[in-house]
């Protein structure tokens, strides 16, 4: 059946229409062009954030404990869209992977970075196999590394340096994939679960770690964040990822206390909700909250 260029409008229209009436943002991608979005999801006690950028690449930072990430990534994302470019898995504790293994479930994904520790975790191991299943290509970082993701916007790996392939860690979270992302003006810094160890290390380095926006370490935890740390980073706005009233009484009191010294901003998705932030690279961010 041939439609006229009429009836095409018509049936454009009414699909818009459903789609808003439905909830979905079908045109959430063309609408904020020239803008980065970073959206760090309140999927309870654990992490994930999903960048999406100017050239429309969507890139997901870990999963959360459950599959609620699913939930969050239909509505970030337009429906048609169905390509996550890249997931990052900081580390494998269950907080932050279980989500994952519903995504390549329901989204192609394009490749994957990962420290390649040994976990053998009954989730972990799904997850790899999950990763096998869908032919999934995954990169190993195991040194300092940048990657162009489009003009002006840039991807570091800090952390780790070294090759954990096949190695057994006591302390998983030391093993965290820390990522610097700059896009124009504007810096974020993603810290995973990466303990005082690990910002001592980076330190030590002597790598860029100032930021504008700190996905602070370990849900809050007193493990990470030393006075010192946050003080080279010096953020406007620091995110928590945590869970309501969880039993690890995270975020810890003496971190915020040193985030609220350095004039810090706080956002906690416990008590706002997914927290989004829109860049337009020019120190001039918007932060919007869904609470
Ligand atoms: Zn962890």
């Amino acid at each position: 059946m041939l439609l006229t260029k009429q009836q095409k409008v018509q049936i454009f229209s009414l699909i818009i229409f459903l789609a808003g009436f439905f909830g979905f943002n079908i045109f959430s991608t063309q609408e904020n062009s020239d803008k980065l979005r970073v959206t760090f999801f309140d999927v309870g006690q654990g992490d994930s954030c999903l960048i999406q950028t100017p050239f429309g690449q969507d890139i997901l930072i870990d999963g959360g404990p459950d599959k609620s990430v699913i939930q969050k990534l239909s509505k970030a994302m337009p429906f048609y869209d169905r390509t996550i470019d890249m997931i990052i898995i900081t580390h494998p504790h269950a907080d932050h992977i279980t989500g994952i293994i519903e995504v390549l479930q329901k989204y192609k994904v394009e490749k994957i970075y990962y420290s390649g520790v040994m976990y053998p975790s009954d989730f972990y191991v799904e997850l790899l196999q999950k990763i096998e299943e869908h032919n999934v290509p995954k990169i190993v970082i195991n040194k300092n590394q940048e990657i162009n993701l489009e003009q002006d916007l840039n991807l570091k790996f800090l952390f780790p340096n070294e090759d954990l392939r096949g190695k057994e860690v006591l302390n998983l979270n030391n093993t965290s994939l820390v990522v610097r992302m700059d896009y124009k003006k504007d810096s974020f810094l993603f810290m995973a679960d990466a303990e005082q160890e690990v910002e001592q290390i980076l330190l030590k380095e002597s790598l860029d770690l100032k930021a504008d926006i700190l996905k602070v370490g370990h849900q809050g935890a007193a493990d990470s964040s030393s006075q010192e740390f946050l003080k080279v980073v010096s953020p406007e706005i620091a995110i928590v990822s945590v869970g309501e009233d969880n039993k690890y009484g995270h975020p810890s009191r003496r971190v915020l206390k040193r985030l609220e010294k350095l004039n810090a901003e706080i956002f906690r998705t416990d008590h706002n909700g997914d927290i989004k932030i829109i860049s337009s690279g020019d120190n001039d961010y918007k932060v919007i909250v869904e609470r």
